[in-house]
Order: C-alpha cells, then sequence, then structure tokens
C-alpha cells in the first residue's frame, strides 16, 4: 500500500469503535481531511499523545478501503498549553470549531493553516487578557479568508461618500451610513470606536495582537458583532464559540 506525508493540524477526535478514532484535520494546504488512527485509544498506543486536538503534526498516511489511514505521527508543535488550561483551552477550541465547519475536503486555501498555526501559537503564549482579542481576530481573519470580509470603510449599502454611523447589517456584510442605517432595522449597533478596533484587527499580525490587545470594551463590542457575522454566514452552530461567550 503506497503511503505519503501529509503536515496537518488536528482538529478533532470522534470515537470509532473499541479502540479506533477519526481525526478531523486541517492539511498544510488548507483541506480538510478525515483519516483513522487505529488503536488511538488503546493504552500504550503508538501514537501517544501526539494526536490530541491542536497538535500539529507530520504524518504518514495511507489510503484505506473507505477512510485515509494514519500509520506514523511525529510532533512539530504539541500545544500543550492550550489543553491545561480552561481559558486557553476554550479560546482553542473556537479556532479549531470554525475550521472544522469552513474547510473543506478536496478544496485548497493555503492561508488557512498558516493562520490556524500561528493563532493557536500566540493563544498558547500571550497573556490571558489577550485571548478575547485574539479570538475575535482568528474570526475576522478566517471568514474574510472564507469569502466574508466585514466591509468597515465605506457604507456597505449605498458605497456612497457619507461618513459612516453606528449601524452594521449583517444582510450588506458591513458598516452603514446615517441614512441606510436608519432604514434597517435590523441593523445592529456597532460603535464608530469598535469599528476602527476591528480595522485594526483584521490588519494586524496576531503576535501584535496577543503583545497588545485592544482596550476590553472594544473586544466586547467586537466580539458581539463577530458573533452574530459569524453565526449569519456559517449554516452550522459552532457551539465552542456560544460556550467561550458565556465564560
Ligand atoms: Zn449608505
Amino acid at each position: 500500500m503506497p503511503s505519503y506525508p501529509l503536515t496537518a493540524l488536528v482538529l478533532r477526535k470522534t470515537k470509532l469503535g473499541e479502540t479506533d478514532v477519526i481525526l478531523t484535520l486541517l492539511a498544510q494546504d488548507g483541506r480538510q481531511v478525515r483519516a483513522v488512527a487505529k488503536g488511538l485509544r488503546k493504552p500504550g498506543s503508538r501514537f501517544g499523545g501526539r494526536l490530541e486536538p491542536y497538535c500539529v503534526v507530520d504524518l504518514l498516511m495511507h489510503t484505506g478501503r473507505s477512510l485515509e489511514i494514519v500509520s506514523e505521527a511525529r510532533t512539530v508543535a504539541s500545544h500543550a498549553g492550550l489543553r491545561e488550561d480552561l481559558d486557553r483551552s476554550a479560546a482553542a477550541a473556537v479556532v479549531a470549531d470554525l475550521l472544522d465547519k469552513i474547510a473543506v475536503e478536496g478544496q485548497v486555501e493555503p492561508r488557512l493553516f498558516a493562520l490556524a498555526t500561528t493563532t493557536l501559537s500566540v493563544m498558547e503564549s500571550s497573556a490571558a487578557g489577550s485571548l478575547p482579542a485574539l479570538v475575535v481576530a482568528f474570526l475576522v481573519k478566517a471568514l474574510a479568508m472564507h469569502g466574508y470580509r466585514p466591509e468597515l470603510d465605506s457604507c456597505a449599502s449605498c458605497a456612497g461618500d457619507a461618513a459612516l454611523g453606528v449601524a452594521f447589517s449583517l444582510s450588506h456584510g458591513g458598516a452603514l451610513c446615517d441614512a441606510c442605517g436608519e432604514l434597517d432595522p435590523a441593523a445592529l449597533r456597532f460603535p464608530g470606536e469598535a469599528r476602527a478596533w476591528l480595522s485594526h484587527l483584521l490588519g494586524s499580525t496576531m503576535a501584535d495582537i496577543g503583545a497588545d490587545p485592544p482596550p476590553d470594551e472594544a473586544v466586547t463590542d467586537c466580539f458581539a458583532l463577530m458573533r452574530s457575522f459569524t453565526a449569519y454566514h456559517l449554516p452550522a452552530r459552532l457551539r465552542a464559540l456560544d460556550f467561550y461567550a458565556g465564560l
């Protein structure tokens, strides 16, 4: 049976039979891959703890009858710190849950893997106080890569020159001018200061955000907006995001 190498991030483990596990992986090229790790739940499994969620691994794979099969795994980055602390683990779970929903089998998007692994590394090493800003930044960057970039610079409805107001329209995908905001009863309230910070998060590196996050009030406003924006664009509910919001 010919084998091949695959570098991937482990997103999720699903039990299969007595001792096996189906891994949901984000491959380095951004595809989602599902693969069986046989005997992973046996005591003393040869995979050890190398195939836990948030681990980045070099795998040796082969094609089974119905699913891909993992035959060897080597750790690239274990991100163990993300599994040992409730706040970090809840933040990392949002990353894994969103990737599980937006990455597609056979669809290549290499920037997604780089964003995911960088985000997890920064979430592991930053001060706990930076985690909410990192969650928001990940959501807005990942959705932008997925084709849903919020319009934050000009009115998403009329695209006119009028200054933006405090309304944000999910259906138009961005901030509105005052005139359009008054016509849209479904618009959310999103003040200008928060809009500027969301734009800042979209344009900054994860390392910079981890080192110097926006003020708490702006992060709270941006989080609420991005939670609605995510729910509007993704058909499946992000349970990890609901959990994170309730912490
Ligand atoms: Zn307008």
